[in-house]
């Protein structure tokens, strides 16, 4: 070990790394730990490491999720791809899948979260539909939480090569963000990027004021 190590290396699990945010910083910024979090920080993590990037401080890296929940922030954290940037676009198409790619190697990770065996899951499963039915009690909800923290942690320290499939592909990045004018709808004559603007009857539309007008 080398002499610049400090004390958070005594914390670290072997799937914490030293240059990501942790993941109690992932948990900070989501709202609550949950093992879907927990997924995305071990899908980013390993990621990052097989492209041997840092947390980028801008555009370098893209990120395509296929998936909209939990994970994807604990993505944003770890990659520092983010939708406000344009570089993180997120496909609700409800697989644990992540893919990266960097613009300045042009090399691209495709991150699979396999089903990991959770003898935990039917419970876990009955218990939220209780809760969300809002019939489940204070003692089941404090189950509920704990079952959940359980689980978690094992997605914090499950092999990657169970959990994981990671393997280079080829995929070109799509374009940086571009910088738009901005010009007034017609219709609701609220200033609105001109690269989205849509011709309705010869007048330039928002696409909210576009719809309204194709449902009438
Ligand atoms: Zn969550
Ligand atoms: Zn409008």
């Amino acid at each position: 070990m080398c002499e610049n190590n400090t004390d958070s290396h005594i914390h670290a699990n072997p799937h914490t790394h030293d240059e990501y945010p942790s993941f109690d910083e992932c948990v900070r910024f989501h709202g609550h730990s949950c093992p879907g979090l927990a997924m995305g920080y071990r899908a980013a993590t390993a990621g990052m490491r097989r492209l041997g990037v840092k947390r980028p401080y801008d555009e370098e890296l893209v990120c395509i999720a296929e998936t909209d929940a939990c994970g994807v922030d604990a993505i944003q954290m770890i990659t520092g791809c983010t939708s406000g940037k344009g570089n993180l676009i997120v496909h609700d198409y409800g697989k644990h899948v992540f893919t990266l790619i960097s613009r300045e190697s042009g090399r691209a990770v495709r991150i699979l979260v396999r089903q990991v065996e959770m003898p935990e899951r039917e419970a876990m499963d009955e218990m939220r539909r209780r809760i969300l039915s809002g019939t489940a009690d204070e003692g089941e909800e404090h189950a509920f939480r704990r079952l959940m923290g359980i689980v978690t942690e094992r997605m914090l320290k499950c092999p990657e090569t169970e959990m994981l499939e990671v393997r280079d592909i080829e995929i070109a990045p799509p374009a940086k963000a571009r910088i738009f004018t901005s010009v007034a709808c017609a219709c609701c004559g609220e200033p609105v990027a001109d690269a989205r603007i849509e011709v309705i009857d010869g007048a330039r539309v928002c696409i909210p004021c576009a719809k309204k007008v194709v449902r009438r």
